[in-house]
């Protein structure tokens, strides 16, 4: 789906139906109309949620914070506007740890990442070092020592 001025229902009305057969084939609860996804859509502001990269008039993806696979939900309060490559690289994994991973690359606090970083309160114990030398691998091992030692729990929605 392509971000611009006038939304494709059509499309949205196709994604929506799509999001409702991931979500029952998951087993997982919730579902979203056209116009849930139309307004989600319009209060990303045309950025992406994660990365803050600019969608207007670029190919838009919604993901779910919490993954149906985790036990999230298809709710309005789980979906957020993603481009292509985060909601990629995000696939299944934790909402906070992606959050630190994507703010230590970008530098960017979007609303999103604030947000996350604040509900699970990981921001000072996780934060990844921004002028560490190490190498990416390195600092991805690091992170995931760090979530299996101290598992987050995934509840995101209230
Ligand atoms: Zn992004």
């Amino acid at each position: 789906m392509i971000y611009q001025d006038q939304l494709d229902f059509a499309a949205m009305r196709q994604y929506a139906s799509a999001l409702k057969e991931r979500a029952k084939l998951a087993g997982a609860p919730g579902e979203v109309s056209a116009i849930m996804l139309r307004d989600r859509i319009l209060e990303s502001g045309g950025r992406c949620e994660w990365c803050g990269c600019n969608l207007v008039g670029a190919e838009i993806e919604l993901d779910h914070v919490v993954s149906l696979a985790r036990g999230g939900s298809n709710t309005p309060a789980n979906l957020v506007v993603a481009c292509p490559d985060c909601n990629r690289r995000k696939a299944q994994k934790h909402p906070a740890r992606f959050a630190v991973e994507i703010f230590s690359e970008t530098g960017i606090r979007t609303d999103l990442v604030a947000r996350i970083l604040a509900h699970y309160r990981v921001e000072a114990s996780r934060q990844l070092p921004l002028f560490s030398t190490n190498s990416d691998r390195e600092k991805r091992e690091a992170a995931d020592n760090a979530d299996a030692a101290n598992p987050l729990p995934y509840r995101w929605e209230d």
